[in-house]
């Protein structure tokens, strides 16, 4: 038998040889998970011992990583703004990038009280739930809307919801963009797919191969999800409203000019 610390060590050597970036997180987290040990019982007791099953549940978790799962599909869930998310091969994984959305939404809310009522906020294609549920773990007055047109990403989104506590708070919908919304919103926010249909198989192995097509496809040039969104954001949309969205890298001006 073999110490987790010395094994965690030999995991993360495997990871960085193969050119995997994050290596050390990567063998940290693939440790844990493994072993169902938490961040703190891996750091006390290095000297703690591996059995077989241990280290076959680890190598499995290996072999996979290799060949460019990442790791938050092999564990099934993210970090997502300090707080953990559920994540399937039905909706995107949570990207960090997405976390500037959320401080944009909070910095929003927090100019605009609400005097009367809740601050509502709807989530056009919610995936994981990462975006809405987290501005309402974030904002306790707050209401949220969490819409997709997956019924199984809808299903996750559910879960985190749960898990985080904010359930009674969210309504879900099942709906294309935003044309199954009733009753107006003070902020819409997305993260819509906004990747050119041609170049997704250029995209890296961990994203081509283990994101939904349907969270990331933009259309030919990226911004069909945009053409749909925009109109009707202005249609659901309380006066004074705000549209949140983010975009790929060198989209904005063009999204811009849309709005
Ligand atoms: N709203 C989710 C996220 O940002 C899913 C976005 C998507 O599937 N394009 O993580």
């Amino acid at each position: 038998m073999v110490g987790v610390g010395e094994l965690q060590r030999d995991v993360r050597r495997r990871l960085a040889e193969a050119g995997v970036e994050t290596a050390a997180l990567d063998a940290r987290l693939i440790v844990q998970h493994a072993l169902r040990l938490s961040h703190e019982a891996l750091i006390a007791d290095p000297d703690r011992q591996v059995d077989p099953v241990g280290r076959d549940a680890i190598e499995a978790s290996i072999v996979r990583r290799l060949e460019h799962e990442p790791v938050s599909r092999i564990i099934g869930e993210r970090e997502f703004f300090g707080r953990s998310f559920i994540v399937t091969p039905d909706v995107l994984d949570p990207r960090p990038d997405t976390e500037t959305l959320i401080e944009q939404v909070i910095d929003i809310a927090r100019l605009e009280p609400r005097t009367t009522g809740r601050l509502r906020i709807a989530d056009i294609g919610t995936g994981s739930g990462a975006i809405i549920v987290t501005l309402l773990a974030e904002l306790d007055e707050a209401s949220g809307v969490a819409v997709d047109i997956s019924a199984a990403a809808l299903e996750v989104a559910r879960l985190n919801a749960a898990s985080l506590g904010v359930e009674e708070r969210l309504e879900f919908v099942q709906s294309s963009w935003l044309a199954g919304l009733t009753g107006r919103c003070d902020v819409s926010v997305s993260n819509p797919p906004s990747v050119e249909t041609r170049p997704i198989e250029t995209l890296p192995p961990e994203v081509a191969r283990f994101d939904p097509i349907l969270a990331l496809d933009g259309g030919a040039d990226g911004l069909t999800a945009y053409r749909h969104i925009v109109p009707q954001a202005f249609d659901c949309l309380e006066p004074g409203g705000y549209l949140c969205l983010e975009t790929g890298s060198g989209q904005a001006n063009m999204v811009l000019e849309l709005i």
